[in-house]
């Protein structure tokens, strides 16, 4: 059965199309971004208002890396984050996928992944994408924010200065979110 099925079978349909329309939606009204609490909410209503980001669809590779995951530890049940960089090789035509994660639901540090990363750079490679997932607890009907917490765009502006890394994905198992690194000083940070 897949994350999909798992998630509509315990929610049921209707609630399950409400949760991941309120979570996917990229239509509510601008306004709200100066009703904001926090910088958590300020970073989700960045993204729900349409105002950045672009949210579609997982796709086929990163549904790849999270299933990958989720036959170790079942998301539903026992969830995990994982860390994924994203490599292209334009002469090569080849993608690479770094993947961090353990039995916690924090990912490791990923120092080991960064010096590969390093290393692959230096001969042709280019960072395109850093992906990671969002979950929510049973309380919060499982589906995590397509949107940055504080320590994740500081994250991501540091990836972007210092590995040049094009684009965050955020994905939870039904939506991703594509964030240009261009729009990630919008956000708020630690
Ligand atoms: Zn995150």
């Amino acid at each position: 059965m897949s994350f999909q099925d798992s998630l509509k079978h315990l929610l049921g349909d209707e609630k399950f199309r409400i949760v991941v329309e309120k979570i996917s939606t990229q239509e509510l009204d601008s306004n709200m971004l100066s009703n904001a609490v926090d910088g958590d909410e300020k970073n989700a209503f960045l993204i729900n208002t349409g105002q950045v980001g672009h949210v579609r669809p997982i796709n086929a590779l990163e549904a790849q890396v999270l299933n990958y995951q989720l036959t170790r530890y079942p998301l539903l049940s026992h969830p995990t984050e994982f860390h994924g960089f994203i490599a292209y090789h334009n002469h090569l035509k080849k993608y690479r996928v770094y993947f961090g994660a353990s039995d916690q639901p924090w990912p490791p540090h990923p120092d080991i992944l960064l010096n590969q990363l390093d290393k692959d750079l230096a001969v042709g490679w280019k960072l395109v994408y850093h992906l990671h997932n969002h979950y929510e607890p049973v309380t919060n009907d499982y589906l995590g924010i397509l949107a940055p917490s504080l320590a994740d765009a500081e994250y991501f502006r540091m990836l972007s200065e210092k590995y040049d890394l094009e684009n965050a994905l955020i994905t939870n198992g039904i939506h991703t979110v594509v964030i240009d690194s261009g729009d990630f000083d919008q956000f708020d940070s630690h």
